[in-house]
């Protein structure tokens, strides 16, 4: 699915007459590109901001990266700010590290990235501490806000017993800089334990592991798929019989196994469980993609159309797992679930009541599995905004131009956007992070 409009506002005269009636000017945003292996991390230098052990861990963990790292503003374009809190104890102590960040907003290069490193705010923190650890929040968000051509600005929050240098927090830090994140926008990934593990290859953190996709067979889960397969995982796909044939394409195109099978089916994890276990042995990752949308004012529903959205995008969801965690030695080394939400079940939508109570229902049982499995693996979500797929395709022109622009990226996000984020959340370097809900949407003006 393209925006014919952001093709048109960034060529020729239509480039030009946009900056002249001031209209807004989407930016082709970085993202990875699998045919090129020497992508850079970042599009330049990148400067850390702040003082004391904290900062000195995490510019050290940046030069492991090879970056060309800066702790005084250099001349010229940045390509990324990372901004170190993680040691204020009370607001006034912000001001020079942000008025450094203020001074290099200007040099940050298009498709540039700002990244904070704080710590969660909690209720035994002293006023002070909280205020300033949440102040983070409201800045951030903010100064995503105030970004240009493509540049996004996210956040690292550390619980307690987190130190900067552990490996979730290093994993978060680099997707958040790196073109995987490229719709990730205005948002915060909080880093609950020091669990988790660097992988032996950041270009393959997935090798060895087994991942079940549902929904497989067409938009975000086939990209969820190639995405997986990507970063070096085999894939089990599933998808409706009537899906069959696109399936076949897709896992064909993955090296993995299509398994047709309606997820409603009582049966369905254990049949799942089965063919996962002839094959491959193993379950490492579970993505709960597959979703339908039945959209009606409340006042028009039919039953069926409510009940139809209530047992694809969460009932299922619900059985699934209870027999995937209930499997002996299903997953050696824990269990990574990660499910998609979406905005509509944060703010909510009009005309979105059995979506929308969905979606919020995906949330509510990610925080819940999260106990469940901590220790042993992980429950996640990902929460997209507006993406381009047939789903969003079908939504009225005008309705469709208008959501499309209703974010700090001013367009639509791509299937591949919310495949990364995903990718990252099972990934070895993400096992500190549980029970968090990431938000795929270029900070969508609604909700939190
Ligand atoms: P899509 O309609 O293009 O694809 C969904 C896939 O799920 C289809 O292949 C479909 O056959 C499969 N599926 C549906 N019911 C199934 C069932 N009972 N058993 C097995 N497979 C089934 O949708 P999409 O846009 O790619 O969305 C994927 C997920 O992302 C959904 O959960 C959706 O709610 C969520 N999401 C999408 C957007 C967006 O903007 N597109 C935004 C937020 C959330």
């Amino acid at each position: 699915m393209s925006d014919a409009y952001l093709e048109l506002v960034n060529s020729g005269i239509t480039k030009t007459l946009a900056t002249k009636l001031g209209l807004p000017r989407p930016a082709h945003l970085r993202r990875t590109d699998p045919s090129a292996v020497d992508t850079p991390l970042v599009p330049g230098r990148t400067l850390v901001i702040g003082e004391g052990p904290d900062t000195d861990a995490i510019a050290r963990v940046l030069l492991g990266w090879d970056l060309d790292v800066h702790r005084n503003a250099p001349e010229g374009k940045v390509g990324a700010v990372v901004v170190v809190l993680t040691d204020l104890t009370s607001p006034e102590q912000a001001s020079q590290r942000v008025r450094a960040l203020g001074s290099v907003l200007r040099s940050l290069a298009p498709g540039g990235r700002v990244v904070t490193v704080s710590r969660a705010a909690g209720p035994e923190d002293e006023p002070a501490v909280a205020a300033v650890r949440h102040g983070v929040d409201g800045l951030l968000r903010s100064v995503a806000k105030e970004l240009r051509a493509g540049a996004t600005g996210n956040g690292v929050v550390l619980g307690e017993t987190v130190s900067p240098d552990a490996p979730s927090a290093v994993g978060a830090l680099r997707f958040l800089l790196s073109a995987r994140s490229a719709f990730v926008d205005g948002q915060f990934v909080r880093v609950s334990t020091p669990d988790g593990a660097a992988p032996a290859d950041w270009t393959r953190p997935l090798e060895g592991r087994v991942a079940v996709v549902t929904g497989a067979a067409r938009g975000i889960g086939a990209e969820i798929a190639r995405v997986l397969h990507r970063d070096g995982a085999q894939v089990l796909g599933v998808d409706v019989p009537a899906a069959g044939e696109s399936l076949a394409t897709v896992m064909n195109e993955v090296g993995g196994i299509a398994l047709q099978l309606d997820i409603t089916a009582d049966d369905a994890a254990e049949r799942i469980i089965e063919r996962a276990r002839a094959r491959y042995g193993r379950i490492d990752v579970v993505v709960h993609n597959a979703g339908i949308t039945r959209d009606k004012l409340l006042a028009n529903m039919k039953p069926e159309q409510w009940d139809a959205v209530v047992a694809v995008n969460i009932e299922a969801q619900l059985r699934m797992n209870d027999v995937f965690l209930a499997a002996d030695g299903l997953a050696p080394d824990g269990l990574r679930l990660v499910s998609l939400a979406s905005t509509s079940g944060i703010a909510g939508n009009r005309g979105q009541t059995n979506y929308g109570f969905s979606k919020a229902a995906v949330i509510g049982m990610t925080r819940s599995l999260a106990g469940r499995v901590a220790g042993a693996g992980t429950a996640n979500a990902v929460a997209p905004g507006f993406i381009e797929t047939e789903m969003t395709a079908r939504i009225p022109t005008l309705t469709r131009q208008v959501a499309r622009r209703l974010n700090s990226l001013q367009q639509g996000g791509q299937p591949v956007d919310v495949a990364e984020a995903i990718a990252f959340l099972a990934s070895p370097q993400a096992g500190g992070i549980n029970g968090e809900v990431l938000r795929v949407c270029g900070q969508n003006m609604v909700g939190q």
